[in-house]
């Protein structure tokens, strides 16, 4: 499993932040677009050259403010944005990660039926392989159940779990192995070997997550996590989306090797 944080740590840029990741024992990183597509394709060329250099897995969040199931006008510009992603997703390796959107009033049946025609329309002009997040809002989409139906229709679609997230949406609902196992269950065994998951604690209200916290809040407990992904096998990345990211990453790796 690779561990990284999400976005830059304070003080480090394009040039540091690789051979500082590696002396932390981190060897994943998840490049923020999350206020916009702003990087280069020189600058994208070294920053593949870098992390490579230093063994890191590269990934991507795009913006933040994308909604595949709003207003048409809406859509259009969310569906550029997963292309400018793309653009900079193929120089990188990345797979995009992204946050579908909000129901906005309409039944979860149309917000699918949206969002499955955007991404019919952006699968269709690049190769670039995205990442669905599951969300934790009752408004979003995003369930552990969208994520599973939305990822079969597309061979370049893949989960990404976000487990605070799930935790939230469920009214604090990973306390045992059991919980974790019930999620990991919907996903097809062939997601599990290259899972891009996102961890952070979560404080939430009424099945809203409300703000990221540090890891000793055990909402959720890392290290049950730990024990499932380690029993069924399961490979890939874990972005750290605590507080201050680095922190958790360094952690969570500390805790996986024990
Ligand atoms: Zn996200």
């Amino acid at each position: 499993m690779r561990f990284g944080p999400g976005g830059l740590p304070a003080g480090y840029d394009w040039d540091t932040v690789f051979p500082f990741l590696k002396t932390q024992g981190l060897n994943a990183f998840e490049v923020e677009f999350v206020h916009g597509v702003n990087m280069k394709k020189e600058v994208a060329v070294k920053v593949k050259e870098n992390a490579d250099q230093n063994d890191v897995k590269l990934s991507i969040h795009a913006p933040y403010y994308m909604n595949l199931c709003g207003e048409d006008a809406v859509i259009e510009k969310s569906k550029m944005y997963m292309l400018s992603c793309a653009k900079v997703a193929e120089i990188l390796d990345a797979k995009i990660v992204f946050h579908s959107g909000f129901y906005v009033g309409q039944t979860p049946e149309i917000a699918f039926k949206k969002v499955e025609k955007a991404m019919k329309e952006i699968v269709g002009k690049t190769s670039a392989v995205f990442a669905v997040e599951t969300m934790g809002k009752q408004k979003q989409f995003g369930s552990v159940e969208e994520i599973v139906a939305l990822c079969e229709l597309f061979p370049t679609l893949v989960p990404c779990v976000d487990w605070a997230h799930i935790h939230a949406r469920s009214f604090g609902g990973l306390k045992t192995e059991k919980d974790f196992e019930n999620i990991l269950s919907k996903f097809k065994k062939n997601y599990l070997s290259d899972l891009h998951q996102h961890f952070s604690n979560i404080f939430y209200t009424n099945g809203n997550e409300r703000h990221h916290l540090p890891l000793s809040e055990k909402q959720p407990d890392f290290s049950i996590l730990k024990n499932v992904l380690k029993k069924w096998d399961v490979g890939g990345s874990i972005i750290s989306e605590t507080p201050i990211p680095i922190e958790g990453a360094i952690q969570m790796a500390k805790e996986w090797k024990k």
